[in-house]
């Protein structure tokens, strides 16, 4: 009577086993997809990063290129008091060619100036659109992936929860039949996947975890339930559907 019980245990601890590999797959794809949402934004961020950058280069160039317009207005104001003290001919064409010379630096500075203006304006135009963007992405994106994680926190908590139904079962199974849970437990260490226990529901002629077709025989003697067999093809403790409760 206690085998059939033991069976009966197994079973549960089966189909247990096989809601936890489900578990553990679905938590692998969680991870994945937040990181694809998050790819969008991450690039929008870089993408704001190197523009952050560029503006800071102009708006420095700005800075340098205001004091040149500066340093030059003064040279050429001193140029200029120079010509009320001119009192040769190769003096004037001196101090007037400082003069131009000044002008025309003065000009190009400008001219510079004014490009590097409207430079710094189209950025700061692209960086107000760019910002928009990531805030529209942030709007769209974050609730998901705050969905996702909290689905990923639930399914640890959900195979927190079956291993425990699982060590109480075990338990159960020790009181039962100890040497069932040994081989279960011996069976198990030797698995990486965690699947232990294959099924063979009533007038099918293979294992459910492999699919390797099994011998009458040894069908007929998993049905009976007087010892542990095993599959040939996986090595998985084989339990009859009969002992579903
Ligand atoms: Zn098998």
């Amino acid at each position: 009577m206690s085998k059939k019980e033991g069976f009966k245990l197994l079973y549960k601890i089966g189909k247990i086993d096989l809601e936890i590999k489900d578990l553990k797959e679905k938590k692998k794809i969680y991870p994945k997809e937040i990181e694809e949402l998050q790819k969008r934004l991450n690039e929008l961020n870089a993408l704001l990063e190197s523009l952050n950058s560029e503006l800071a280069k102009l708006e420095n160039e700005r800075e340098e290129t205001l004091k040149k317009i500066e340093n030059t207005e003064e040279n050429l104001k001193k140029a200029e008091e120079k010509v009320s003290k001119i009192t040769t001919n190769d003096e004037y064409d001196l101090v007037f060619t400082e003069i131009d010379n000044y002008r025309t630096m003065k000009k190009t500075l400008n001219n510079h100036l004014k490009k590097l203006n409207e430079k710094i304006e189209n950025k700061l135009k692209e960086k107000e659109e760019l910002e928009k963007e990531i805030e529209e992405e942030k709007a769209k994106v974050l609730p998901q992936i705050e969905e996702k994680q909290k689905s990923l926190d639930e399914i640890e908590v959900l195979i927190e929860k079956k291993k425990e139904e699982r060590e109480k079962l075990l338990e159960e199974l020790k009181e039962t039949e100890i040497e069932f849970a040994r081989i279960y437990e011996s069976t198990y260490k030797q698995k990486k996947d965690g699947i232990v226990i294959g099924f063979i529901s009533e007038g099918s002629n293979h294992c459910s975890n492999c699919f390797t077709v099994l011998p009458i025989q040894h069908l007929y003697n998993v049905h009976k339930g007087n010892e542990i067999l095993f599959c040939e093809g996986c090595g998985v403790i084989l339990v009859s559907e009969k002992f579903k409760e």
